[in-house]
């Protein structure tokens, strides 16, 4: 009997012991494709020498010290690269230990901006629905997805929620793409009337969105329409990028494919590759420019800020990303990966769509290909895609359908960016294996 909470009480998992580069190893020995990096996290593959031997060294030399008494070498190189990467005036890096804290962080951040501002009336956050943005309470509150909210939504502040952008449901057929983005920026000028433009602090949303639509790349213009609102009623733009960033797109940023640079930034998967627990909240010039002439303080903070060894691990991931030409590739093998996902699933009967960018694609999965027909949520089909595919030997990430009906399962794909063109046919043979179970 394992004494582990895992997340399931009914499920039992295999014990996994090993990795070696795209694969995960369990304890029978199986090998298993990790076409989804678990959750768009190992994107270095398992195994890297160069990571391994960065995070042996650190150990050894300096594992951990508390940042209230210390800075250390590899946060400070690791703030600097990815000041130096990161678009606009997105100077300065707050660490954290992941994905839910970089938004906590961020929350916190644009509330205290407006504070020490002077419009202490800012507190209201727009976000979207069927949006994830973390499960700490800020986070969740944030996010739109209704089944991790639904039991603790007393204990959430209130945030409003808009439309996503989804073209593939919800744009009409009168209209263009363009004119699609345009409606739903009219929807969010709405909302932010609605509340009282000096009453809004901040929207946030995922330039891709990754775990609730399945690898949605916005319509164009979609962003830049939003950075204009925001720009012309102060509210401050949060991307998070904790799981579309750090090249998963095929640009270290997602944000800069929009043309748009937020005023905070988060990420976490990506940036330590799953070496080790790291997350940051990039921030603007003019929110730290504000606390420096203010109280000089950012109230906030965990244990782990800047942890020394999984700075170090994170800068050796982002190095082996920039010294092995990686991003490069990631445009390439995505659209092949795409290529391929179209040849070998585009006339299966439930595949409703293939969609994503760069490494990181999206399946949604439909009873009826023209009506869109979701498959009903109580039928859990996701979950018996991950288990006929976990039995093929694939690692990838299927999500349920929204309660609403307005979403169906889908599969998301985010290989490591180290995978080679033979792994695609691995992948989508796999995939296929799994859905001929399944259906
Ligand atoms: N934001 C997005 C877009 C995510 O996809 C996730 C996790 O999947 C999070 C935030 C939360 O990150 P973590 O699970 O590291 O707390």
């Amino acid at each position: 009997m394992s004494h582990v909470l895992h997340r399931s009480l009914t499920q039992s998992y295999p014990t996994a012991v090993g990795g070696d580069g795209v694969y995960l190893i369990d304890a029978e020995g199986k090998r298993y494709f990790d076409a989804c990096g678990g959750a768009a996290v190992s994107c270095l593959g398992h195994g890297d020498p160069a990571v391994i031997a960065a995070v042996q060294q650190q150990v050894a030399t300096l594992a951990y010290a508390h940042s209230s008494f210390f800075s250390t070498e590899p946060m400070e190189a690791l703030a600097d690269l990815l000041a130096e990467q990161a678009p606009g005036e997105l100077n300065y890096v707050y660490f954290v230990s992941g994905g839910s804290e970089a938004v906590e962080a961020a929350l916190k951040l644009a509330r205290q901006y407006f504070v020490e501002k002077g419009e202490p009336r800012r507190r209201h956050v727009i976000a979207r629905r069927q949006s994830y943005h973390g499960n700490t309470l800020g986070a969740l509150a944030a996010g739109g997805n209704q089944w991790r909210r639904q039991q603790f939504q007393p204990l959430l502040i209130e945030v409003s929620h808009v439309s996503p952008c989804y073209a593939y449901r919800d744009q009409l057929p009168s209209e263009t793409p363009e004119a699609y983005g345009v409606r739903l920026v009219a929807e969010l000028e709405a909302e932010i009337q609605r509340l009282g433009p000096e009453q809004v602090m901040a929207f946030i949303a995922e330039p891709v969105v990754g775990a609730t639509l399945g690898a949605v790349p916005a319509v164009p213009g979609y962003f830049k329409g939003v950075r204009d609102l925001c720009d012309r009623h102060g509210i401050l733009l949060i991307c998070d990028e904790v799981m579309c960033g750090m090249g998963r797109t095929g640009a270290l940023f997602a944000s800069t494919q929009e043309g748009i640079v937020p005023d905070l930034l988060c990420i976490a998967k990506g940036l330590g590759a799953g070496y080790q627990p790291i997350g940051a909240t990039l921030v603007s010039q003019t929110i730290v420019d504000t606390f420096r002439n203010g109280s000089g303080f950012f109230q906030h903070g965990h244990t782990y800020i800047g942890h020394a060894t999984a700075c170090a691990a994170a800068l050796a991931v982002q190095q082996a990303i920039a010294e092995r030409g990686l991003l490069a590739r990631i445009n390439s093998l995505g659209e092949q990966l795409q290529q391929a996902l179209e040849e070998r699933f585009s006339t299966h009967p439930h595949v409703g769509d293939i969609r994503g960018r760069g490494l990181f694609r999206g399946i949604e999965l439909v009873q009826h290909k023209a009506s869109k027909a979701p498959f009903e949520p109580t039928l859990k089909l996701h979950a018996k895609v991950k288990t006929a595919a976990m039995d093929a030997g694939l690692m990838c990430y299927p999500m349920g359908g929204t309660l609403d009906g307005r979403r169906g399962d889908h599969i998301l794909l985010a290989p490591p960016f180290i995978m080679e063109d033979r792994h695609i046919d691995e992948l989508v043979d796999k995939l296929e294996q799994a859905l001929n179970t399944v259906f």
